[in-house]
């Protein structure tokens, strides 16, 4: 079969080549670009499961992750409805940290650690710029493009597109990088839930394993509370009157230094700002970047020089099936993922080079991103409404309950950064 045989075009500018693999929302092709002759990577999102549908709020805020422009942002090339889909296209990515930290092949130096929290933290910050929250920050969303540029993916789309299959247990793995705010049901959250998934990111940059990995979210308190002592009310004093509070019982923190013995004091200096507890106290992704471990020696690897897997990204398979999971339960999932829940660890083993293997770190509930409404009303990039068929889209203009509605919603959900 030639290769023209084998693609198929989508909406007539791309030509679809193989399935790179299935993931929360859909199934994502490898394409190309016939006008530009990019190669891309296309997230077909199947929106009659949507319960709402896709509506002008959703419209709106894709336009604005398209506007998101960054060297460590992935680029949302376009976004068009097809056959009943709504198709995201990407600019195409190489690999991701994920595969980077579980490659046993690949030595990972302190510079080299420093430069990919560095580019972690240079897309997060031209978000929170822009008021929208990640909130889904995992090793497996920061993709690594062929110069070894890393790029934040999967931006606003938890907010957009909202949670996929509650039934599914996909939220044991990206449970592991909530903020404690999250876990104890805070309504009111902002940038803060970012960095700490940041720092979780950082630890398993350091660790070559996820660091803090509950079972349940009581479970990820407890973990939580074992490695940074059980939070006072001096130290996070509104903690007490989140919804899901309960009282965990006292245990000291042992040294940081204990968990990461390999790791420079500037390292573990802004790990600990970042793995602060009180939300209110915690170090912004702005001087987060201004910290000292960013300019004292080693300096960051230059993107280019880091280390990465070789590219694999040409088969069917998605890169759950490419090793073998370990020991552990089997975790329910929908077809064509299989998933574990990681054994549990017991105590902290330092810098150990393990052989803990996991499979994607699936996606969670994502209810609404905080973030921004935007005022611009145009339809955005190449969307028409022939996606809805011949009806109207459920909500064509913003009328002003929904104003209120939306707002409100916002007040709720995001705290503007002071
Ligand atoms: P999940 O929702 O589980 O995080 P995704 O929907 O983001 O998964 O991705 C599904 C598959 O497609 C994964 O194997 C992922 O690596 C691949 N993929 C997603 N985006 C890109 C991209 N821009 N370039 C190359 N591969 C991608």
């Amino acid at each position: 079969m030639t290769g023209l045989d084998l693609s198929k075009k989508v909406a007539d500018r791309y030509l679809k080549r193989e399935v790179l693999g299935e993931g929360t929302y859909g199934v994502v092709y490898k394409a190309i670009d016939t006008k530009t002759g990019q190669v891309v990577a296309i997230k077909k999102i199947r929106i009659g499961k949507q319960k709402e549908g896709v509506n002008f709020t959703a419209l709106r805020e894709i336009k604005l992750l398209k506007e998101l422009k960054d060297p460590n942002i992935i680029e949302l090339i376009d976004a068009f409805p097809h056959k009943g889909n709504l198709h995201l296209v990407f600019e195409f990515m190489e690999t991701d940290l994920e595969a980077v930290i579980r490659d046993r092949n690949i030595f990972l130096s302190p510079a080299d650690i420093k430069s990919y929290l560095q580019m972690t933290l240079k897309g997060l910050v031209v978000c929170h710029k822009k008021w929208v929250l990640h909130r889904d920050m995992k090793p497996n969303n920061l993709l690594i493009g062929p110069n070894g540029q890393l790029k934040l993916a999967d931006f606003g789309l938890a907010r957009i597109f909202g949670s996929p299959d509650r039934r599914f247990t996909h939220q044991v793995f990206a449970r592991w990088y909530r903020a404690p705010e999250l876990l104890f049901g805070t309504k009111q959250y902002g940038p803060a839930v970012d960095v700490w998934a940041a720092a979780c990111i950082f630890a398993e940059l350091l660790l070559r394993r996820p660091f803090l990995q509950g079972s349940s979210d009581i479970d990820q308190l407890g973990k939580i509370f074992a490695a940074f002592g059980t939070p006072t009310a001096s130290q996070w004093p509104d903690m007490v009157y989140l919804p899901d509070y309960v009282e965990y019982q006292y245990v000291p923190a042992p040294p940081l230094r204990s968990l990461f013995p390999m790791a420079s004091d500037d390292a573990l200096d802004l790990l600990a700002k970042m793995f602060t507890y009180d939300p209110k106290n915690r170090i912004s992704v702005q001087q987060a970047l201004e910290h000292r471990y960013f300019s004292s020696a080693p300096l960051p690897t230059v993107p280019d020089k880091l280390p990465r897997p070789a590219p694999k990204r040409e088969s069917h398979n998605s890169r759950t099936s490419d090793f073998n999971p370990p020991e552990g339960p089997t975790v329910l999932s929908p077809p064509r993922k299989s998933r574990r829940v990681m054994p549990e660890r017991e105590g902290f083993e330092g810098n150990a080079y393990q052989n803990d293997k996991l499979d994607d770190h699936v996606s969670e509930v994502r209810p609404g991103l905080g973030d921004h409404a935007s005022r611009n009303e145009q339809v955005p990039m190449s969307l028409d409404f022939s996606i809805f068929g011949a009806r109207p889209p459920n909500r064509p203009t913003i009328n002003s309950a929904d104003r209120t509605h939306l707002k409100r919603k916002l007040d709720l959900e995001f705290q503007h950064p002071e």
